[in-house]
């Protein structure tokens, strides 16, 4: 059963919506409706995803991708953010992807866990601009990894408390944000690319400690 992961309020056919994934200014092209209802998803297109996307701004200007869907009331490069509001959108994306990747029984990712468990970290490691989202789960832990860069440039890493964390399970999305698509490899290069994110979350874990 999906709840609305703003509000809380139960997603069915009348109030569910579809939410990119990656959010379209960003080039996200993938879509959910197990995250947020109408009301709430008005909401977060106008604050914390602009937020993430004034934040992007210099990636966005250096891979020449023009962000749509934007509230052009005032430039979006002029958009106040803060950090906070910045995470709350990373944390938004996560919880999107594991909803749309693994369609848990229930909803328990809520935001409300933002305060206590995230951490934040500037990466810098190709120049290709990749979205990538990853998920790890691991049986003998209450953890949860979410790790996404942004053009392969911003890398964050959250970590959920879970009792959902039951099972050894990986996740790997790519997003191609030049022609809004996925971006697909094969399972050999998946394995790859989850082997160096693995090293990422790594390096960033003992620089945090
Ligand atoms: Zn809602």
């Amino acid at each position: 059963m999906a709840i609305c992961y703003s509000c809380h309020a139960l997603l069915n056919r009348k109030n569910q919506s579809w939410e990119h994934i990656v959010p379209s200014a960003l080039g996200g092209s993938t879509k959910s409706r197990r995250i947020l209802c109408k009301t709430c998803n008005e909401k977060a297109g106008g604050t914390i995803d602009q937020a993430l996307v004034a934040y992007c701004r210099n990636q966005l200007e250096k891979f020449g991708i023009q962000p749509d869907r934007i509230n052009s009331s005032q430039d979006w490069k002029q958009q106040p953010f803060t950090i906070e509001m910045v995470m709350m959108a990373v944390h938004k994306i996560i919880a999107n992807f594991y909803y749309w990747k693994w369609k848990p029984a229930t909803s328990i990712l809520h935001d409300d866990s933002i305060q206590t468990h995230f951490r934040v970290v500037l990466h810098f490691y190709t120049e290709w601009p990749l979205h990538l989202i990853y998920l790890e789960a691991r049986e003998q832990s209450r953890w949860m990894t979410g790790y996404i860069e942004l053009f392969g440039e911003i890398g964050f890493l959250i970590k959920f408390e879970t009792a959902l964390a039951r099972k050894n399970k990986t996740a790997l999305f790519l997003q191609d944000p030049v022609h809004k698509k996925e971006y697909l490899t094969t399972a050999e290069d998946q394995n790859q690319i989850i082997e160096f994110v693995r090293q990422q979350i790594q390096a960033i874990e003992s620089d945090v400690r």
